[in-house]
């Protein structure tokens, strides 16, 4: 259920709702929007009469909220949201105008790695710069990443380019460590439905982003993003990165028909992982471009200087050179990056 205030409405009135809604043991979210504050009911666990609403002051509709996920939804906040992240005069907006690039190796190897990436991806467009200092590896015995050591190089990496940073959370434990360093939490494909986590993240002061579940429907990504957002973190990042299916021509399948959906069902911004979803360089560019074409607002896109050297995912990292030419590609589309 969400309660529209009218325009002129009072804090009083306002007040007087969200009393209303306590009283009956729900909570209320107040959503201020740019004409008028709306009032979220959430933790109701059946059906509200709206009759307890439509008649008090100040109340200018009451709306039920037909899906399951109500914090992400559209029908709970009309326009989209924006994420910002500053660090002094240097701003980058989520969900603005530009497309914004995400973009570096799939794990930090060491300080040299990860600075040459940086420089070589921030000349061509970046504004992020993407690595994994913890590492989730199907295999026990692959690389698992540099671990804390990795969180320095990261934070180096930031002071020394000005690049923002997103990095992945793989537990409780690694959270604590990475949300003090990083300016975006990564939230992996293989922890989407790891409640706990999802919560934790949804205490954190940084914004999230939340990779679907490589077997997730729309519904099941979308409530494990309710999820972050019922702990207070309204910053979050939907980001597909291909889905299981039969095929064999690419690690998995990048699922355009989910940036429609996403776009027409949440508010929140959309980012786009090409790299895992293809698996093999030759089709990250041209899925890349796919995605922008449907107007996503990021790209998150593994490179690496030495790709064929990589501890992991080298036979989906681009060259610098290759990113470069994205980014020459995307423009030539008259996308803003
Ligand atoms: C990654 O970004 O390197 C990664 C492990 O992603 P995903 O969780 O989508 O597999
Ligand atoms: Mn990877």
């Amino acid at each position: 259920m969400l309660i529209v205030m009218k325009q002129d409405a009072s804090d009083k009135e306002l007040n007087a709702v969200i009393s209303r809604i306590e009283e009956n043991g729900w909570q209320a979210k107040p959503i201020p929007g740019g004409e008028r504050t709306a009032i979220g009911i959430l933790r109701n666990k059946g059906p509200i009469d709206p009759a307890l609403f439509i008649d008090m002051p100040g109340v200018r509709d009451v709306i039920p909220v037909s899906k399951p996920y109500k914090l992400v939804s559209r029908e709970m906040k009309p326009d989209n949201t924006t994420i910002e992240l500053s660090q002094g005069d240097n701003k980058v907006v989520i969900g603005g105008e530009q497309l914004i690039l995400m973009a570096g190796p799939c794990a930090v190897e060491s300080e040299n790695q990860a600075l040459e990436i940086a420089y070589a991806v921030k000349e061509a467009g970046a504004k992020i710069f993407r690595g994994g200092a913890f590492k989730p590896r199907s295999s026990p015995y692959s690389f698992q990443g540099l671990g804390e050591k990795g969180l320095e190089i990261l934070a180096k990496v930031r002071e020394e380019t000005g690049l923002f940073i997103v990095t992945e959370a793989t537990d409780h434990e690694v959270l604590e460590l990475v949300e003090e360093v990083t300016d975006i939490i990564q939230l992996g494909t293989r922890n989407m439905q790891n409640y706990r986590l999802l919560r934790r993240a949804g205490q954190a002061k940084k914004p999230v982003l939340l990779k679907r579940g490589m077997w997730a429907t729309m519904d099941e990504f979308l409530m494990a993003a309710e999820y972050i957002m019922s702990e207070g973190n309204n910053q979050v990042l939907l980001c597909e990165r291909g889905i299981r299916t039969f095929t064999r021509h690419s690690r998995n399948t990048l699922d355009i028909n989910a940036i429609p959906y996403m776009r027409r069902e949440s508010h929140l911004p959309i980012v786009v992982d090409p790299s895992h979803a293809a698996g093999r360089r030759d089709q990250v560019i041209p899925l890349a471009k796919a995605a922008a074409a449907t107007g996503v607002d990021a790209l998150i896109v593994e490179v690496h200087n030495q790709p064929e050297k990589a501890l992991s995912d080298g036979p989906q990292s681009l060259y610098p050179e290759q990113f470069k030419k994205l980014v020459d590609e995307l423009r030539q589309m008259n996308i803003s990056v």
